[in-house]
């Protein structure tokens, strides 16, 4: 099992309508912190984002949050966005993304994961054979075992340069 997404954004609002028609992506199972607002972060929703989601949704995009944020965040969240979510949900656990599919009532090609972490986000969509975007963190986590897996992901992030889909894009930007 290779541990490289299909897709790598800096910001995950480049994930537009005409893209992911393109991309053949008909519903995104979303992050929370990190991926669409800062963690911890108690402010109202970037405005932003809620617009970014509200374009999605008007294309007929479907769109479930599937984050391991704690229960009171992602029901803010999930109201906020007017979407579905589920949380924590332990990924690199299954459940949550599976629990994701059955909601968005999509063919699995059809959905495309996207999170902030390689090792919970993109790990868990490539278990259950995911499609997967990995957008740049937002913050800097605090967490130590967090801060841990960011040593990681950085020597991973320098190994891979390549980019699915776009041969021209090689190497760190
Ligand atoms: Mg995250």
């Amino acid at each position: 099992m290779r541990l490289e997404p299909e897709l790598r954004l800096s910001r995950v609002t480049e994930l537009t309508p005409e893209r992911l028609s393109e991309l053949g992506v008909r519903g995104l199972l979303l992050d929370l912190d990190n991926t669409l607002l800062p963690p911890k972060d108690a402010g109202p929703l970037p405005e932003e984002v809620r617009r970014w989601a509200e374009g999605l949704k008007a294309h007929g995009i479907r769109l479930a949050l599937v984050t391991n944020a704690k229960p009171h965040r992602v029901r803010w969240a999930a109201a906020a966005l007017g979407v579905p979510g589920a949380g924590p949900v332990a990924k690199p656990l299954p459940f949550g993304f599976l629990w994701g599919l059955k909601v968005l009532g999509l063919p699995k090609d059809e959905v495309l994961a996207v999170g902030d972490q390689v090792f919970t986000d993109l790990l868990g969509a490539r278990l259950l054979g995911l499609r997967f975007a990995l957008v740049e963190p937002l913050a800097e986590d605090a967490l130590p075992h967090t801060r841990w897996l960011r040593g990681l992901e950085q020597r991973y992030r320098k190994g891979g340069n390549s980019m699915k889909g776009k041969p021209s894009e090689g190497g760190e930007t």
